[in-house]
């Protein structure tokens, strides 16, 4: 059995951007309270109390987007500060790192991974739905922030969404040939716009929203060839489920995340914490979640919530499995932002 022992904590659900594959129309109407985010206290005291002594060492913070959170770096600080932390990463839109890449730095994070699915403002701006001045300079000035401050791995995720950004794919791989920079395709899922999903599924000659990860390989290995790395040889570490190759002599990697076309429950090492504190052992399945805010705000001791987790833990490869097992990969009300992704 996998050991799980990797928390993604998200630290908000609203989000600067309103990206068309991670929320639908209007999903802002839904914001989580703020009185129902679990507050600075409450993550510390769940990762000290309940995560860290069930075998948690690696967080990741995400949301909706983390870099909204209040005190994000004062957290990022004390979590990095934790003995036990062994790895403490954050999963960002970047548009507001130009201004926090170094403080998140000299808090203690060191890897960080910056959601870019365009090079060009027009289908970058469309894609994050932004009517206004473009988005994508300030974002690309977040990118070269943290590069120089000195952020690795640096890496870049990236939704390929056919007939919108797949004819970037080749542009965006090429960013890892001169600069130390990681890019990450990932295969659009059927979670948050259903409405899209369904859409560019029809437009497409095959019927499908997403294009497998092998399709991807193909087309970058024909223009420059693709080396397979070893994961655990390569320089970059928390690979996740990401399969890496290298373009021959680039200085970063490319990763494909292919859990549409492959399914990875089994490799599965991970558990989420929702911004309102509910814990979920899938992404995909929200069976046997757990709230512990309600638990922490009742008064229930925290050996108890550590009781509840532990056996949920215990139940979780079953809970995978089924969702494998269903041979689907599902359809979701939550949006990636709401669970966090
Ligand atoms: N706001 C931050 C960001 O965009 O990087 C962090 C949260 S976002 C929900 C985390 C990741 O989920 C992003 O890389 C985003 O591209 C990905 N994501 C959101 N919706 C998705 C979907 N339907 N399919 C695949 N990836 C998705
Ligand atoms: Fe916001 Fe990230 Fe979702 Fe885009 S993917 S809407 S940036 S949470």
């Amino acid at each position: 059995m996998n050991k799980v022992d990797y928390l993604r904590i998200s630290l908000i659900d609203r989000c600067n951007f309103r990206c068309q594959y991670c929320m639908p129309e209007g999903a802002e109407l839904e914001y989580i309270w703020q009185q129902q985010l679990l507050t600075h206290a409450e993550i510390l005291n769940l990762l000290k109390e309940v995560f860290i002594p069930l075998g948690f060492t690696r967080f990741r913070l995400t949301g909706g987007e983390p870099l909204l959170r209040p005190g994000v770096v004062d957290l990022v600080g004390d979590i990095a500060a934790l003995p036990e932390t062994e790895d403490l990463a954050m999963t960002t839109n970047g548009f507001l790192l130009a201004s926090l890449a170094q403080d998140l730095y000299d808090a203690g994070l060191r890897r960080i991974n910056i959601s870019l699915d365009s090079l060009d403002p027009e289908t970058f701006d469309k894609i994050i739905r932004n009517r206004g001045r473009s988005r994508w300079e300030r974002t690309w000035e977040g990118i070269q922030a943290a590069y120089q401050v000195g952020f690795d791995p640096l890496k870049l995720n990236v939704v390929v969404i056919p007939g919108v950004n797949d004819s970037e794919v080749l542009d965006l791989a090429a960013l890892t040939i001169d600069r130390q920079w990681h890019v990450r395709f990932i295969e659009f899922m059927p979670i948050g716009n259903m409405q899209l999903f369904d859409d560019c599924a029809a437009r497409t000659q095959r019927g499908r929203a997403w294009i497998p990860s092998s399709e991807l390989r193909e087309w970058i290995g024909d223009r420059w060839g693709l080396i397979s790395t070893v994961p655990e040889k390569s320089e970059v570490r928390g690979n996740g489920p990401a399969d890496v190759f290298q373009i021959p002599g680039a200085k970063g990697t490319i990763g494909f995340i292919s859990q549409m076309s492959e399914c990875f429950c089994d490799r599965c090492n991970r558990m989420r914490l929702s911004a309102d504190g509910w814990l979920r052992p899938c992404l995909l399945n929200e069976t046997g979640q757990i709230d512990l805010k309600t638990g922490l705000r009742q008064g229930v001791d925290t050996a108890e919530l550590r009781e509840r987790v532990s056996q949920l833990l215990r139940i979780k490869p079953e809970i995978n499995y089924k969702q494998r097992d269903s041979g689907t990969t599902g359809s979701y009300g939550r949006t990636m932002s709401q669970i966090g992704g």
